[in-house]
């Protein structure tokens, strides 16, 4: 099948993005969407659908935005050209606070960490052009900075191979002749909220399962966290580092922990999609490593500490539980529960489209 981004993203009504345009940027534009190819054809490769290509190319959006689609048998992914900008910019200000990570790499002494801005400023960095930060990274802090960036870009990218994989594209094209977009302001899509918010835990499910095992850049030079590799065991920081690059990129959406007004919703509320990241992760790992399910349950503690630390201070937002206490609330798992009990009545309409993708068998 051939993968024309130009063709499918101009069907979709709008435009590729010109990394000529940005500058410095071009490189990240150019290197992430290689990555994605890689990724993608892999999982083709992987299922013997070796000649199935989606179309995978940045658009011109300034927003934090994605959309995927299946047009006539072909399936497009387009991330906007303000994600991978916006994300890269947060981990470097990130990594300029020494609170962060602070076991790698050092400051000088005359080193001021950054004054705080705005949850909307990080995530729409093209458009708001909130202060560069001052002060420069150490090539350990910069590469850190760099992998979690590619990290959260990977989730993102990942979240929307499912929605092409398990079939909600075509379920999207051929139900409502539409396009399914992450992110739109305002605006209403027909699905029911609730098998909208299904499909999106879906989505995030597909991301953490195949990130558990995937393929990672190699990190030799990333120095271990001491601390967690007593408590958690060999590669926990690893483990740990890659979490928190998701679940900090996620928590600048800056969304209330709470289900009131959730019938209102195209997602679950974030603190419950951070959980449904982790936790598929963790039962991955555990299914196809044996790790120990208890210890890695664990896990998701320094996760939570490190990224509300970090939202906190990136924001100048004092720290915020009730994100977790949402998720492990008796509320939110009945929540997560009925959400699991409504793909179970959406499953006959999306196995039948699916094209090798990971379904997984119905529970209820
Ligand atoms: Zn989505």
């Amino acid at each position: 099948m051939p993968a024309d981004f130009e063709k499918l993203i101009l069907a979709s009504g709008m435009a590729s993005c010109d990394p000529k345009q940005l500058g410095p940027w071009a490189t990240l534009i150019e290197t992430t969407l290689e990555r994605f190819r890689r990724l993608s054809d892999s999982r083709s490769a992987a299922h013997a659908t070796a000649a199935h290509q989606i179309a995978i190319g940045y658009s011109d959006d300034n927003d934090f935005n994605a959309f995927a689609d299946t047009i006539q048998g072909e399936d497009i992914i387009a991330i906007a050209q303000n994600v991978p900008i916006s994300l890269a910019l947060l981990f470097k200000r990130a990594m300029l606070f020494r609170g962060i990570m602070p076991w790698v790499g050092k400051f000088d002494d005359s080193h001021v960490d950054p004054e705080p801005i705005t949850a909307e400023d990080i995530l729409f960095a093209l458009d708001n052009r909130p202060p560069h930060p001052p002060g420069e990274l150490d090539e350990l802090r910069t590469k850190l900075a760099h992998l979690m960036t590619g990290i959260a870009l990977d989730f993102v990218f990942l979240h929307e191979m499912g929605h092409v994989w398990n079939g909600h594209t075509s379920l999207f094209r051929n139900r409502y002749g539409l396009r399914l977009t992450e992110i739109e302001r305002g605006k209403k899509v027909p699905l029911s909220p609730i098998d909208r918010q299904t499909l999106e835990m879906d989505a995030d499910c597909y991301a953490g399962r195949l990130m558990a095992t995937y393929p990672t850049p190699e990190k030799d030079w990333l120095p271990v966290n001491p601390g967690w590799e007593k408590e958690f065991g060999e590669g926990s920081t690893f483990l740990i580092i890659r979490n928190f690059a998701i679940y900090l990129a996620m928590r600048c959406f800056n969304d209330a922990a709470s289900l009131e007004n959730i019938e209102n919703s195209n997602y679950p509320p974030v603190a419950l999609r951070q959980y449904f990241v982790m936790g598929t992760w963790f039962a991955a790992l555990n299914k196809d490593t044996g790790r120990d399910q208890a210890e890695l349950i664990r896990l998701a503690l320094p996760i939570i500490g490190a990224g509300e630390l970090s939202f906190s201070l990136l924001t100048g937002n004092p720290i915020d539980d009730s994100g977790v206490k949402l998720a492990y609330s008796a509320e939110g798992i009945e929540y997560a529960t009925g959400l699991l009990r409504n793909w179970a009545k959406l499953h006959p309409d999306l196995d039948p489209l699916k094209r090798g993708g990971t379904l997984a068998p119905v529970q209820f």
